[in-house]
């Protein structure tokens, strides 16, 4: 690749949202072993919708460790995938436009399955999941936004250089209260995804007006 047309797309790169599966999109519930389980929470769907019409990029970024632990095939996490955006689709014709997982765990944190037993970049909150998707859709971390309900979610987005929000829903309100987790800093708490939506929209509105 020729160097300018590196510079080219590093100017052209553009902002996108991240959001975490389980607590934020889905009901909180554990591991999900049978996927007529997986629920969304009320208002995502038009939530997710809502980027789709502002024509944001977003994308699932996921820790699922389930594989490595031995309790279900990647297959099944694959499946649990479809459900997920099926409802989306269903609810409001909403959809995400990319997908990521990390299925790896170290065996000290509790691997067992020797194919995904290993340390990962892409376990959060390492930022290796945010770095693919940022090459391979690009994106501006520094634009981006991450929304989760863990701690692990906002050191996520602050080691990518991204803005950090919590949401209340799922291990959200335990995080802030110390019960769950560590002590962190989110650039923004919101009650639900919706309202981490409706606060980045006015963010990048604002960016918008100071260009
Ligand atoms: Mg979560």
């Amino acid at each position: 690749m020729h160097p300018n047309s590196e510079i080219q797309n590093y100017h052209s790169s553009r902002p996108a949202v991240f959001l975490d599966r389980d607590g934020v999109l889905n009901v909180e519930a554990g591991y999900i072993h049978n996927i007529a389980d997986l629920h969304l929470i009320p208002g995502v769907a038009q939530a997710v919708r809502r980027l789709n019409d502002l024509d944001i990029f977003c994308c699932l970024v996921s820790n699922q460790s389930g594989p490595a632990r031995g309790y279900y095939p990647v297959d099944h996490v694959e499946a649990l995938h479809q459900r997920l955006c099926q409802l989306l689709q269903t609810e409001a014709d909403a959809h995400l436009n990319a997908l990521y997982y990390c299925p790896y765990l170290s065996p000290p944190e509790g691997g067992t399955n020797p194919e995904f037993s290993l340390w990962s970049t892409w376990r959060k909150p390492n930022t290796g999941m945010l770095i693919a998707a940022a090459w391979e859709h690009n994106l501006d971390l520094s634009q981006s936004f991450m929304i989760g309900d863990k701690a692990t979610d906002v050191d996520m987005a602050h080691n990518a250089g991204c803005c950090g929000i919590l949401v209340e829903t799922g291990f959200g309100s335990r995080v802030l209260s110390g019960a769950y987790q560590h002590h962190t800093q989110p650039d923004y708490i919101a009650t639900d995804l919706s309202a981490a939506i409706a606060w980045i929209c006015e963010q990048l509105g604002n960016l918008e007006i100071e260009r």
